[in-house]
């Protein structure tokens, strides 16, 4: 089984660099997800309040045996709760639904500006950290100038900036500015949902390493330093997924890579999103 390596957050609390992702999972089909994900050796589970599915995502954890240490839960707040008092009851409700007495990493899912609600609501973030109900707060979705006011206003940084990033949106900008400031970037849709597996410098890489295209993907996020949280609800994939940690590319494949960027968004455009 393979052994996942720890990334350290700015506030030493460590979390897996490879993770399982449940958006778009069905509440129903979640249990049993997560479940086979946990039985393949990941540790780190990233849901959200919005997906519907923390409910499953605790069964699963419940019924793994796993000791609560042992993993690494993530959740999100959803747009409309932002603001100081609605974060706090919609974080009580995520740790309800989850069944948990804590959560590991706590994100505020999109920034949306033009609510201009993130400040409020990081500065109830803080004191979820102070109480010792999450061990580690992040954003998601963030771009650099709300990044900045948080870090000008605030005296906890976020610990994770979660992104879309994958081949086809490489985010270099955000990369460099979380490289300075310490924090740690997360890859949502680290596979681009699928997209870019059947282009032709991927197949060709996949090929050369007796691998799949969905590995290689992942193994170049890994070398890049990203934390990653592909999902799937075939357990073939599920599997297969977390079996990248015993090849590595050359940089000559990084460099293939890297040439595929080309701006494409999958979702929507965190400045304009509200
Ligand atoms: P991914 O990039 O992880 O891709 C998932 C898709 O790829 C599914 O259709 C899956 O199919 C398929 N797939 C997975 N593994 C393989 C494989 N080995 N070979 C071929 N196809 C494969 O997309 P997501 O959008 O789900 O992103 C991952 C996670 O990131 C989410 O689950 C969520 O936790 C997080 N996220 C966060 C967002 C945010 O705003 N913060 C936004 C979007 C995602 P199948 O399931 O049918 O096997």
């Amino acid at each position: 089984m393979s052994s996942v390596p720890d990334i350290t957050l700015n506030n030493g609390v460590t979390m897996p660099q490879l993770g399982f992702g449940v958006f778009q999972v069905p509440e129903e089909e979640t249990e049993a997800a997560v479940t086979t994900a946990l039985e393949a050796g990941y540790r780190s589970i990233d849901t959200a309040a919005v997906y519907g599915n923390e409910a499953g995502v605790g069964r699963a954890v419940a019924a793994s045996g796993l000791r609560r240490e042992e993993l690494f839960v993530t959740t999100k707040l959803w747009n409309e709760q932002q603001g100081y008092d609605s974060a706090l009851a919609a974080f009580d409700a995520s740790l309800s639904r989850l069944g948990l007495d804590y959560v590991d990493l706590y994100l505020i899912h999109w920034p949306t500006p033009a609510r201009d609600r993130y400040p409020d609501t990081w500065r109830a973030f803080e004191k979820l950290l102070a109480d010792g109900r999450v061990r580690a707060i992040g954003v998601s979705n963030f771009q650099p100038a709300h990044l900045q006011r948080l870090i000008d206003h605030f005296g906890v940084v976020p610990a994770v900036n979660q992104i879309e990033l994958h081949p086809g949106l490489q985010q270099k900008e955000l990369r460099e500015f979380h490289a300075r400031h310490g924090i740690v970037t997360e890859a949502w849709s680290p596979l681009a949902q699928g997209a870019l597996l059947t282009e032709e410098t991927i197949t060709r890489i996949a090929e050369r390493h007796g691998r799949t295209p969905a590995q290689v993907v992942l193994r170049w996020h890994l070398q890049l330093g990203n934390v990653v949280i592909p999902k799937s609800v075939t357990p073939e994939r599920i599997r297969q997924n977390i079996e990248v940690f015993d090849f590595a590319l050359s940089d000559e494949d990084i460099d293939a890579i890297t040439a595929l960027d080309r701006g494409m968004r999958t979702g929507p455009d965190p400045d304009t999103f509200n």
